[in-house]
């Protein structure tokens, strides 16, 4: 079949390179003129973290997630398998046994291997839970690998087009991947407001995704080498796109300063906002809406659950044909 896929974030790259593989033919429409730039996924940590994320999410995102690591590692250059260090400071260390109690298939860490995980981090924390089989990437990379990838196997990159261009030209089927953009004909879906930093600093040195717990705002920091931290994200019930709040700022900067005092004189590179495209559940849908198959809903698992929906999607095409 010849599909169409209007939005070209990650929940459109991944479906592109799933039909591709398929052995279906694709065209993506997207609006903004360079891969990413006006996503939602651009913003992302890039944790493929199902086994800690299920502390606060449905049984579902490790299901689905888990084999979501060997798919990116199939298709893009930039997967590390580091695993996950979760840790807490000392005020706040019943927050590791709420955590681990919620969580499975972790190893819990004494402050001496904690120092071996991460050297850096010695003498910094007493406990920490250490879910090894997780792995992280860098977003921006992972777009742009995908969408080369996508160019190389014959599928087409409309830039500056959207979905009335695509409804001009035609197609055996159309899939609307437009993430928040497409909240107009999914009545149900909220957005969620996540904001984050990156800063640069070569006083520490990190080789995987750490979870700094806090009873009201869990952060993270991801390496992205070459000095460069991300630090994420807020969760909160806002559509605004736009603005870091002082707050925001605030909570983040103190997560880093508190994993080690070094951020403190780190440079702040960058400051990020979007929302995250949500429903109800927080699971993604795959839903067929007057002959266009949607898959939105994304919430924080991206990354994480793309892989998974886009074969559904995919099926639910290939059902209809056949
Ligand atoms: C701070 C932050 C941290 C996050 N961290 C993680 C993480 O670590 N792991 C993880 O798995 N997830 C993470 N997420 C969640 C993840 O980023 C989102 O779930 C994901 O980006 C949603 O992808 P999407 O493709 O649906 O939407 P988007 O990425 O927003 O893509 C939609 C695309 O459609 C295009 N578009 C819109 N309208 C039109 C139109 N009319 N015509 C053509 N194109 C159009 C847009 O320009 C855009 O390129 C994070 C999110 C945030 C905000």
């Amino acid at each position: 079949m010849h599909i169409h896929i209007v939005g070209a974030g990650v929940a459109g790259l991944v479906t592109a390179a799933t039909c591709l593989d398929r052995g279906h033919t694709v065209e993506l429409f997207e609006r903004h003129s360079e891969t990413g730039k006006d996503a939602c996924s651009w913003w992302a940590g890039g944790m493929l973290a199902p086994w800690c994320e299920v502390e606060s999410a449905e049984q579902a995102v490790l299901d689905l997630g888990a084999p979501a690591i060997d798919w990116w590692e199939e298709h893009v250059s930039s997967v590390e398998r580091k695993g996950t260090l979760v840790v807490a400071p000392s005020r706040d260390v019943g927050e590791l046994d709420r955590f681990s109690r919620r969580t499975s298939d972790f190893e819990t860490l004494d402050a001496e291997a904690i120092a071996l995980l991460e050297p850096d981090l010695a003498g910094r924390f007493r406990r920490g839970l250490y879910f090894k089989q997780e792995a992280h990437l860098s977003p921006r990379l992972a777009l742009a690998d995908l969408a080369h990838s996508i160019q190389t196997k014959g599928g087409v990159i409309h830039y500056r087009a959207d979905d009335r261009t695509s409804a001009q030209a035609p197609a055996d089927r159309v899939i609307d991947a437009r993430g928040f953009a497409a909240r107009k004909d999914l009545p149900d879906m909220r957005g969620v407001k996540g904001e984050m930093l990156i800063l640069k600093t070569r006083d520490v040195s990190l080789s995987r995704p750490v979870r700094l717990l806090h009873p009201r705002i869990p952060l993270y920091i991801v390496p992205r080498g070459d000095g460069l931290y991300m630090v994420g994200a807020t969760m909160i019930e806002s559509e605004d796109r736009e603005r870091i709040t002082a707050r925001s700022m605030v909570e983040l900067l103190n997560s880093a300063y508190t994993l080690h005092p070094a951020f403190g004189e780190a440079e702040i590179v960058e400051i990020g906002v979007d929302v995250r495209p949500a429903f109800p559940d927080n699971l993604p849908r795959v839903q067929e809406i007057d002959n266009t198959v949607y898959i939105n809903g994304f919430y924080r698992h991206g990354f994480l659950l793309t892989p998974a929906y886009s074969g559904k999607a995919v099926d639910l095409i290939e059902e209809k044909a056949s």
